[in-house]
């Protein structure tokens, strides 16, 4: 549960750039905060701000200058009182007025909010003035309309006091007007004094959430600026990690298989599914490669002839690559090749002039590979009618081209597609490893069919019989069949060394060797068994028709006119016949009956055929 939790946390599946992106994002996404927090502090400071500037001081303003301008104005109405002349008191009463009405422009300034204008009364062009909101609270609205009645209040008591003085005159009156007037006024300015104050106390309130948002931002980021700082250690320490330890593992696995110590059996652990977790599959899979290949090369290295490597080279390429192939195997010394798979292949693809002559193929002759993928025609012997694409591939063996293997494709299959590329690029890997056995594999064919082959005459040699014996004799017993020992002997074969030289005598040799061959089926062996004496063995024979065989043998020889130096030289033969297993079912005593038989021959006249009998050997062991 924790290791998947990190490997969310640590974007440890996802692609590379992902990561970055992420972790970039994440980044970013710190900045924004610390930012937004910085900016929203800002604008809600300002907003405050701005509520002090254009709100609470100007109204704390106003209402001070209202209070200076009441209380001008009750100096005016006590200066009505005591004027003397009635001029006087008309200049004060309207100074007084003017300055209740001012009061009242600014009550009505702040109810609907516009520009305060201070204007001094007594000295007109001296004035300043500022803007102001208008005022929102309820009671704050019903505290100015209140005002605004107490003001005309005090207008109408000016008023009062003014007629008064003008008319009677009657001092009581007026004093007692006054005293009215100046209660009034001390309310008014008392009650503005409590509203500034209440605005001042609120700048204060205001002064202090300012600071309180400004102490919180400065908290929020310093906390930011450490959590970021700490998460993007811890992060970038386990993405690095998660990134590092698989490349290290990797680089190791590489550096063991270039150094080839690396164990074929081992496969890289996938700890993510990001790029380098798909590294780490396609050395896997390498390594799987590798290893096939390998167990593949052991696996030939044990097949008893090449025939089988060519069926599991051709097994491969078809069932495994799903290669269409055909091999062929290359005889140079007959410069001849031949189909090695399929088995039984009825026709090919080529010209079947290339059987007989190798070097028409462009593989064989180049030593290179040649496909038709560009050059439709690039090689004339592969028949153009066939909507075939074809890729040959050289098998290099001791150094020249020892078989060829053709890749067939369709044409409109896309031969050319990443896909087989990669097939055939597989193929040869196997091609490759396949080459060096196939050389030590022909290498030892050729050391054992000389081993087993007289080189004078190409026949078996006697080391062939005592190999092949068992094997022989096994098979005729497990088939129930017969076969015959034919034993033959030159006739006074010595003359003709001692006549016509050693070299005469070997064409002599030869000669019969070759018509014996050709007298006899394939499936039938010629031995030299000695100097001048050829074993034949007849397989799978009809009891009684070896003697007819042998007749024929005779007669051929009899016939053979030998080509020598001098002219022609003709020889005779004798031949003594053993069957197997009616005389004998023991091999080697099958071969003293022929013996026996041939010597009788020879005993009784020579170039004729004797069919052993049992009177021939008394003996109880041969
Ligand atoms: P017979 O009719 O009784 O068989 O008489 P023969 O002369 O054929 O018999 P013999 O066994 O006396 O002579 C065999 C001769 O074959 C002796 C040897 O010089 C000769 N010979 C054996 N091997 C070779 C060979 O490889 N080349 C040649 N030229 N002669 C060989
Ligand atoms: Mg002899
Ligand atoms: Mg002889």
């Amino acid at each position: 549960m924790l290791k998947k939790i990190l490997a969310i946390l640590t974007f440890r599946d996802l692609p590379i750039n992902r990561k970055f992106l992420l972790f970039s994002s994440g980044y970013l996404f710190w900045f924004l905060v610390i930012n937004l927090t910085c900016f929203s502090a800002l604008f809600i400071v300002q907003l405050k701000a701005d509520i002090v500037i254009e709100e609470i001081i100007p109204w704390g303003r106003t209402s001070e200058i209202m209070i200076r301008k009441i209380r001008g104005a009750s100096i005016s109405v006590h200066k009505i009182i005591i004027s003397d002349e009635m001029e006087q008191a008309n200049q004060n009463y309207s100074n007084a007025l003017k300055r209740l009405e001012q009061c009242k422009a600014y009550i009505i300034t702040m109810l609907e909010g516009g520009t305060i204008r201070d204007i001094s009364v007594s000295i007109e062009d001296n004035y300043i003035f500022y803007k102001t909101r208008k005022i929102v609270k309820p009671e704050n609205i019903e505290f100015f309309k209140i005002l605004n009645n107490q003001l005309k209040s005090l207008e109408d008591l000016l008023t009062e006091i003014l007629s008064e003085k003008s008319g009677q005159n009657n001092r009581e009156k007026i004093l007692s007007k006054l005293r009215e007037y100046d209660i009034l006024t001390k309310d008014v300015v008392h009650n503005l004094n409590i509203f500034s104050n209440d605005v001042s106390k609120q700048s204060e309130d205001f002064k202090e959430q300012i600071q309180h948002i400004l102490y919180l931002v400065i908290v929020i980021v310093t906390i930011s600026i450490i959590l970021g700082i700490l998460l993007s250690i811890i992060f970038g320490y386990l993405m690095t990690k998660s990134i590092k330890s698989n490349i290290d593992l990797l680089s190791e696995q590489i550096k063991a298989l270039s150094t080839g110590e690396i164990d074929l059996k081992k496969r890289l652990k996938i700890n993510s599914v990001d790029e380098i977790g798909i590294l780490c599959k396609s050395f896997n899979s390498l390594i799987d490669s590798i290893e096939y290949v390998n167990s593949f090369k052991k696996i030939i290295e044990e097949d008893e002839t090449i025939d089988d490597i060519y069926y599991r080279l051709g097994h491969i390429f078809t069932d495994e690559l799903g290669l269409k192939c055909i091999i062929y195997e290359i005889f140079n010394s007959k410069n001849t090749m031949r189909v090695v798979y399929p088995a039984n292949l009825d026709t090919i693809y080529c010209a079947t002039d290339i059987l007989l002559n190798c070097n028409l193929c462009r593989t064989k002759r180049t030593g290179h590979s040649v496909t038709s993928e560009k050059y439709e025609e690039i090689c004339k012997y592969f028949l153009p009618s066939s909507a075939v694409d074809h890729f040959c591939v050289p098998i290099i063996i001791a150094g020249e081209v020892g078989g060829v293997v053709q890749f067939l494709c369709e044409r409109d299959v896309n031969c050319n597609s990443q896909e087989v590329e990669k097939k055939i690029g597989r193929a040869k890997q196997f091609i490759k490893e396949a080459q060096p056995v196939l050389e030590a594999k022909r290498l030892m064919q050729f050391l054992k069919m000389t081993a087993i082959r007289d080189s004078l005459t190409g026949l078996y040699n006697r080391r062939f019989l005592e190999e092949s014996s068992g094997s022989i004799t096994s098979g005729i017993l497990r088939r129930e069949t017969n076969m015959a020992i034919l034993m033959c002997d030159i006739d006074y074969f010595k003359q003709v060394n001692d006549s016509h030289g050693h070299d005469v005598g070997d064409m002599v040799l030869k000669e019969t060797a070759s018509s014996i061959l050709e007298t006899v089926r394939s499936a039938d062996m010629v031995i030299r068994y000695g100097g001048e004496e050829f074993m034949v063995i007849l397989m799978d024979i009809k009891l009684g028709n070896s003697e007819n065989v042998a007749e024929k043998i005779r007669k051929n020889i009899e016939d053979l006119k030998v080509k020598i130096p001098s002219g022609f030289l003709k020889k005779t033969i004798s031949i003594g016949i053993c069957e197997f297993p009616q005389d004998t079912a023991n091999f080697w005593e099958a071969v003293k009956y022929a013996d026996v038989a041939l010597y009788k021959a020879k005993e009784t006249g020579r170039n004729k055929v004797v069919r052993f009998i049992k009177d021939m050997w008394m003996d109880q062991n041969y």
